[in-house]
């Protein structure tokens, strides 16, 4: 029988990126995945640049996606809420309730930047995601020249800074195996320096991903002619953070 998935109603019907399923986007979990539009960072190397900027033109009622997932909930295991930031959703804590209810697990990749609304639905278990990642972009010094480059922050509001990063990464150290550290190996933000200064901050047991950024379909055009890093230096940073006893991972 079908439960009526439905969102409590706002002015403007929420409209999402959507794929029905994905075998890369929850660990070792079958998944669909929701694309929420709109973030409060402007990170140069993004390359979810129509989501961020809310100019994707394949976008799906957030109820349409509802009704998919529950007519195929038993064809997969998880839903992954991502974007965009997914923690400026209003209706986020609702959303995440409703999948529980239908049996599935939510994994929640977020940028760490709203410690309140992270500690608001780790608080509920009917809205604690079962699997968070965390994106851990540079060291503090670097945070701030990314929050400059952000045309989103405005000055003094911290929890969107480096400091509301720790606080979540704080908040999320209880999740041990449910829980991920995410960073970009991005020319001038992440190197040596910021694996030596931020893996006091990771707890031991938390994988650490390293990903190479990727050109291309950058948030600012001319990251697109940036080289990437190449797979040896990702393996360098990897063994950096093993050597400091973190579990880094290449992915
Ligand atoms: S990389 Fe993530 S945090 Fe940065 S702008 Fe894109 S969606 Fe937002």
């Amino acid at each position: 029988m079908m439960n009526n998935v439905s969102l409590p109603s706002s002015s403007e019907p929420i409209r999402v990126g959507f794929r029905k399923t994905s075998l890369l986007d929850y660990p070792a979990r079958l998944a669909s995945v929701i694309f929420f539009t709109g973030c409060n960072f402007r990170c140069p190397w993004c390359h979810n640049r129509e989501l961020v900027l809310g100019e994707a033109d394949d976008l799906l009622a957030l109820d349409e996606c509802l009704s998919i997932i529950e007519k195929r909930k038993h064809l997969v295991q998880g839903v992954v809420l991502t974007g965009g930031e997914p923690l400026l959703q209003g209706i986020i804590s609702e959303l995440i309730a409703q999948i529980h209810e239908l049996g599935l697990l939510v994994k929640l990749d977020t940028n760490g930047s709203l410690p309140e609304k992270l500690a608001t639905l780790i608080e509920d278990p009917r809205t604690r995601p079962d699997y968070v990642a965390l994106d851990l972009k540079t060291d503090a010094r670097r945070y701030n020249d990314l929050a400059l480059a952000s045309a989103q922050i405005k000055a003094g509001q911290m929890s969107l800074c480096f400091a509301g990063v720790i606080q979540s990464l704080e908040l999320l150290a209880g999740f041990r195996e449910q829980f991920e550290v995410r960073s970009v190996v991005v020319p001038d933000y992440f190197d040596e320096e910021a694996v030596e200064t931020l893996a006091a901050l990771v707890p031991e047991e938390t994988p650490w991903y390293f990903t190479a950024f990727a050109p291309g379909n950058c948030l600012d055009s001319r990251w697109n002619d940036i080289l990437p890093p190449d797979t040896d230096y990702i393996d360098a940073l990897v063994h950096l953070a093993e050597k400091l006893g973190r579990k880094g991972l290449r992915r």
